[in-house]
């Protein structure tokens, strides 16, 4: 037997699925993407759905090259060369805000709105080790704001959105954890400062934060490693090298989130591993159980330097994307159910069979979902199949039905049944549905 690759699976109907953990059920994963869908048309946002993969070169720059992503995780090869170019390097594509923030380069959005808001839900690929919440494959729902206002409010507009959309959900215990990570002169200081601090403590810091030190010392801020937490405990916190710009901007941002009822915590150790950020960065997580440690579901914050490193022009920008598979670990078992058929149309002989076929098609037209199995059965037999179904109804379609012009009606859920004139059934369906 060939197997998924390793840490990436099938999402698949509950019905089909061996595993009791509901963590995969497709219907889950629909469920959040219509709430999003339905928050991001409240919010003005339009989709935009970019190639799963990219030239190589957009993610070093936009991702930034000291990052893990980059260094330790994409999935990059080089094309075959074909007649028109040699082959390049392409990647499948990691995160998205680096893809949207190109296509509004190449596109020239710019010269369409002030703003664009677009949304995205899709694959993102990245070589983790895996567990319980992390994939190599796992699904993303985010949005980016990209135009000329860097204004606070657009933040908060956000932060308010994927909450929005995570309550709706019915995500249990969030939390938001909101930091700012400044401008460039207020990060260069910073930086200039965690390296003074930890110039003598070097051999005590994990490998990879001595790496950091060297490559991208703000990302010490992220190690997890236990050896390198006090060192960190010691560092002081950004805010103390903001300019007032930075300043205002962050306390404006909790005002805002104040007014708004939005709850939110300070977490000054918060900086987010992608270099792309500026000023606000926030991370939601929760608390439920079922989640284990990979408890963020979701990050982002303002990028006011992205489109020009990416060859734009000078632009605004703040996004989040929102990690669907972790979503859908946290909702409750009984939270969605799956969706059951409406109508299993039972027949009972050959001419019962030609006639159910055009009592199937009629209802599927009239927009209920509804199925018929072809094989011959008996009655008792077809009945245990609607009910493994999960329908809700069993017309029935035998020799006395047909001469008599009265189709039996069974309510599954009920075990009642009734009959129906042959030419007002479906209505009669309909209703009882209703
Ligand atoms: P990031 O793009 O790293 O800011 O991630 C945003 C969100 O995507 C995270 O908060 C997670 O919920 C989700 N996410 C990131 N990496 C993975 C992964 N390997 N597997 C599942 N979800 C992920």
């Amino acid at each position: 037997m060939i197997r998924t690759a390793a840490y990436t699976r099938d999402l698949l109907p509950a019905s089909l699925s061996n595993d009791a953990d509901a963590s995969a059920f497709i219907h889950r994963f629909q469920l959040v993407e219509r709430i999003a869908q339905d928050w991001f048309r409240r919010y003005g946002f339009q989709e935009i759905r970019t190639p799963i993969f990219e030239r190589t070169e957009l993610f070093a720059r936009g991702v930034g090259a000291e990052t893990d992503i980059v260094t330790k995780e994409m999935y990059t090869w080089r094309d075959r060369a074909g007649d028109d170019r040699e082959g390049e390097s392409l990647t499948l594509r990691p995160e998205s805000t680096a893809p949207v923030a190109r296509a509004y380069i190449q596109h020239q959005m710019w010269k369409h709105v002030e703003t664009a808001r677009l949304y995205y839900i899709g694959p993102q690929f990245r070589r983790e080790r895996g567990q319980r919440g992390r994939y190599r494959q796992f699904f993303q729902i985010g949005a980016e704001v990209l135009g000329s206002s860097d204004h606070p409010a657009v933040d908060v507009e956000g932060i308010e959105l994927v909450m929005g959309v995570l309550a709706e959900a019915g995500v249990p215990d969030l939390e938001l954890r909101l930091n700012t990570v400044g401008n460039a002169a207020s990060r260069a200081a910073f930086v200039a400062a965690i390296r003074a601090a930890l110039a003598n403590h070097l051999d005590a810091l994990s490998e990879d934060s001595r790496r950091r030190y060297e490559t991208n010392p703000l990302r010490i801020l992220d190690s997890k490693a236990e050896q390198d937490q006090p060192l960190i405990a010691a560092l002081p916190p950004i805010q103390d090298f903001l300019d007032d710009e930075c300043r205002t901007h962050f306390d404006t941002v909790r005002r805002y989130l104040d007014a708004a009822d939005i709850p939110y915590v300070v977490d000054a150790r918060l900086v987010r591993g992608l270099d792309y950020y500026t000023k606000t960065v926030f991370e939601i997580v929760s608390h439920a159980p079922s989640i284990g440690s990979q408890n963020a579901l979701a990050g982002g914050g303002r990028y006011d330097g992205l489109v020009e490193t990416l060859g734009g022009p000078p632009t605004r920008g703040f996004g989040f994307a929102l990690g669907l598979d972790r979503v859908v670990l946290t909702l409750p078992a009984d939270r969605v159910p799956e969706d059951r058929p409406a109508l299993f149309v039972i027949h009972l002989g050959e001419v019962a069979f030609e006639r159910a076929l055009g009592l199937v098609r009629e209802a599927r037209r009239a927009g209920l979902s509804a199925l018929l199995d072809p094989t011959p059965r008996s009655l008792k037999s077809a009945l245990r199949l609607a009910n493994k179904l999960g329908a809700r109804f069993a017309l029935i379609l035998g020799d006395t039905e047909l001469t008599s012009g009265q189709w039996v009606l069974r309510d599954l859920a009920r075990a009642e049944q009734t009959t129906v004139p042959a030419d007002t059934w479906l209505h009669h369906v309909q209703t009882l549905r209703g």
